[in-house]
């Protein structure tokens, strides 16, 4: 477990002393989870869950323990990005993640469901009540990174989230056909509302490149992402290419094969910004 900071809005200590009006879920009492990031967007599609999936990998490369708590409930595609078959198990002390192949702890609303073609038309509450228990109801055991998929928007759901789980950082990602300076807007003042540290933003689907010249193609036109990030005092962490390698990887369930190397710088600066 990390040290208290003595700030319970950041901090994932259970302590006794934890502020009673806050309303920061505790995780399970045999949960140890050092550091939470949540990976936010503006609206599903824009390549969220890949760019959380692509942390969890990279950072495990680097030695860590890593988990992904899939907080997009009506859109779960994290166990299908890692290839996971088999369904969550639980007992009566709690819940237990699926490992991955290369052992990054993974619970999903996908991962309980009989059949992963059943869609959730669950209301808001319940959604996020879901979500509050993927916290407090799983053995989350030694982890140093978790990702928190979260669900897109700044609804009513992500908002409990965002109340909910004790987040050391946000990473924002944009797409550049989005209302950019909009998006990150509204992500940002939710952050700084719940006094929770930006890390940066990720702009996904920024070009991609010919396979003949090399060429680089804006498909979506000029990027607007470093003016807005400027404006926010944040950081552009990366620009991501459309990259078929990387869409494959993902649809074929071998995400922890691929070997760009996108999720490097971003890891750099999780690893700094959240000593
Ligand atoms: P979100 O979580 O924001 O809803 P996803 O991460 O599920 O979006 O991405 C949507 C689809 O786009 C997925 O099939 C994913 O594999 C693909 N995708 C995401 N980013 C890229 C990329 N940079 N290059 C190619 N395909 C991508």
């Amino acid at each position: 477990m990390s040290e208290c900071t003595h700030n319970c809005e950041t901090c994932t200590q259970n302590c006794d002393s934890r502020d009673p009006k806050s309303f920061l879920e505790r995780s399970h009492e045999m949960s140890s989870i050092k550091k939470v990031i949540g990976v936010v967007s503006g609206k599903g599609g824009v390549g969220k869950s890949m760019i959380t999936s692509l942390l969890a990998v990279t950072l495990k490369r680097r030695g860590l323990n890593t988990a992904i708590l899939d907080a997009d409930v009506t859109g779960p595609s994290i166990p299908k990005a890692f290839g996971i078959k088999e369904r969550a198990s639980a007992s009566s002390i709690g819940m237990f993640p699926v490992k991955s192949k290369t052992g990054i702890d993974i619970m999903s609303v996908n991962l309980l469901l009989e059949d992963e073609t059943t869609p959730v038309v669950w209301r808001g509450p319940i959604i996020a009540g879901t979500v509050k228990q993927f916290w407090t109801d799983v053995i989350w055991d030694d982890v140093d990174y978790m990702f928190v998929d979260m669900p897109p928007g700044t609804g009513d759901v992500p908002l409990t989230v965002f109340q909910s789980i004790p987040l050391d950082g946000i990473i924002i990602v944009t797409s550049p056909q989005e209302l950019v300076s909009m998006i990150v807007a509204k992500a940002v003042n939710m952050a700084k509302a719940m006094n929770i540290p930006i890390l940066g933003v990720v702009e996904n689907y920024s070009f991609a490149k010919c396979p003949d010249c090399g060429k680089e193609i804006k498909l979506f036109g000029e990027s607007h992402i470093e003016e807005t990030a400027a404006e926010h005092g944040i950081e552009v962490l990366a620009k991501l290419p459309i990259d078929p390698d990387l869409a494959k990887a993902s649809d074929q369930g071998v995400i922890e094969l691929y070997q760009g190397d996108y999720a490097e710088h971003l890891c750099d600066v999780i690893e700094e910004k959240t000593k």
